[in-house]
């Protein structure tokens, strides 16, 4: 009976140190995968909502995703959305108002990473058009949005101006414009403040978001 006592404590210890060397050799395998992903340490899902997953009827042009903005440079790996839920919920209401005079929002940016933002301000240190990388930018805290509007079939309204022109024509008080340009601009404008999205003085494209603040980021989205 002693030695069956004896013989199963073996076992029984022996079986456990396999399976803590099992443990360690997982632990082992796993570590590349987590220093992947160490890129998107600062990414919790409660701080950050992808637009398209409250409402699939915006439209988007991200153009920093391809070679179509100022810098004629491909910045993100893929085109995507993402904001404070905040931003993204004043959205969709914005979008169901829109909705119902046959118009819709067409994003050209939202959250940017930080990382992005010092390479922009590397090609283009001037303030008036990039946030200084030290300070960071509303797009690296994810509370601001570059949009306009287009019509029922999806054509722009004309708004003067080119998404990132950079001169005095983009500015939100440069009235010698024709009325239907101006009229296009309030619209825009107006429901944006309408809604708590506040302006800024050189680009009739940006609202922002002002009642609360976030961290800049530097997270990267993953693509599809
Ligand atoms: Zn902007």
């Amino acid at each position: 009976m002693k030695f069956i006592k004896f013989a199963l404590i073996i076992s029984l210890s022996i079986l456990f140190l396999t399976s803590c060397k099992e443990n360690a050799t997982k632990t082992k395998h796993k570590e590349p995968v987590i220093k992947k992903k160490r890129e998107y340490r600062n990414f919790s899902k409660k701080n950050w909502i992808e637009l398209k997953s409250l409402d699939t009827t915006f439209i988007y042009d991200i153009r920093y995703a391809g070679k179509n903005n100022f810098v004629h440079k491909k910045m993100y790996p893929c085109a995507k959305c993402y904001l404070r839920p905040e931003v993204a919920q004043i959205l969709v209401k914005i979008q169901s108002e829109l909705r119902n005079k046959n118009l819709s929002i067409k994003l050209f940016d939202c959250y940017r990473p930080g990382k992005v933002q010092k390479k922009l301000w590397e090609i283009k240190p001037d303030p008036h058009y990039v946030a200084n990388p030290k300070k960071g930018s509303m797009h690296n805290r994810g509370l601001a949005v570059d949009l306009t509007i287009v019509d029922k079939n999806g054509k722009e309204l004309d708004m003067g101006t080119p998404f990132d022109y950079f001169g005095k024509k983009a500015h939100q008080n440069y009235k010698k414009l024709p009325d239907t340009i101006l009229k296009n601009r309030a619209l825009l404008r107006n429901i944006m403040e309408k809604y708590g999205l506040e302006p800024i003085r050189t680009e009739w494209w940006h609202y922002s978001y002002r009642k609360k603040d976030y961290p800049v980021e530097q997270w990267v989205w993953e693509c599809d």
